[in-house]
């Protein structure tokens, strides 16, 4: 397993047009830690998450990494873009998303699915790859789903495909953005289940999620997200249980 060296990003803003939807984002993850990011529809989460990795081109700001700071260049209306492909696709690979909607590939089969970016990202050897997968889905409890195809799936048994896939790139971080918010109610606890496996083993984790009983037991700090800056943050048991502010406490009791 490579080194766990923790994620910090320093005044992320991003702009769609002339909205700005993240104004001055700063955060950092330790190795180890579960950050869970709330906060309202609208409020910034997804895209705060997807600038991470690179899937949006933030408009300004500094991603890190480990001890490496990722180099980005502006284009021609105004964003920050990776230097190039090569660079980008190294940067996503240490970073995995786990996607609320879990956009597997409807074509290929479960294990097929988690094998496609160890053998043509990391570049490993077919069968290394199949190992590792069939590993990671023995741990998510799908060993005997391997040859089958995401739609004679549940949207519980795709979540946990989609990160046994995350997992096979050995990633320095996983985002998870509403992993569970696709669900049927009695689907979530599966998932739930194997996060709360991913951060006692030490995994660093940004997870994006309206579970709140997950966020005060698991994460080991709460961002709520504002209009696209940090309104409050700190240790779970305190920000979640006794909120500073008044648009944080409105938020938790459903009113926001
Ligand atoms: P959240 O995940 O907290 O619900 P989002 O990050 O999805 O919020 O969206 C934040 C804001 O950015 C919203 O107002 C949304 O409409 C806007 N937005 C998100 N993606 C795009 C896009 N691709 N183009 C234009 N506006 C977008
Ligand atoms: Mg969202």
């Amino acid at each position: 397993m490579s080194a766990h060296l923790g994620l910090s990003v320093d005044n992320l803003h991003k702009r769609f047009g002339e909205r700005e939807v993240l104004r001055g984002v700063s955060l950092s993850a330790q190795p180890g830690d579960v950050v869970a990011i709330i906060g309202s529809s609208g409020s910034g989460k997804s895209t705060l998450l997807r600038c991470l990795n690179l899937l949006e081109q933030p408009f300004e700001g500094t991603l890190r990494l480990g001890d490496e700071t990722l180099a980005l260049k502006r284009d021609r209306d105004g964003s920050l873009t990776a230097a190039d492909d090569a660079q980008l696709r190294h940067w996503r690979a240490r970073l995995a998303f786990v996607f609320q909607s879990f956009n597997l590939w409807q074509h290929r089969t479960v294990l097929e699915n988690v094998i496609e970016a160890p053998i043509h990202v990391l570049g490993q050897p077919r069968a290394q790859a199949v190992e590792r997968g069939e590993q990671l889905l023995a741990r998510v409890g799908l060993s005997h789903r391997l040859q089958v195809y995401p739609a004679q799936l549940s949207g519980g048994e795709q979540q946990r495909v989609a990160i046994a896939r995350a997992l096979a790139v050995d990633p320095e971080v996983m985002l998870f953005d509403e992993p569970t918010s696709a669900l049927d109610p009695e689907l979530v606890g599966e998932v739930l289940k194997v996060m709360r496996e991913l951060a006692a083993e030490g995994r660093t984790m940004l997870v994006v999620t309206h579970e709140m009983e997950f966020a005060r037991e698991v994460a080991s700090h709460a961002i709520f997200l504002h209009q696209g800056v940090i309104e409050e943050q700190g240790a779970p048991r305190e920000v979640l249980v006794r909120p500073a502010s008044d648009r944080l406490r409105q938020f938790l009791s459903g009113g926001l």
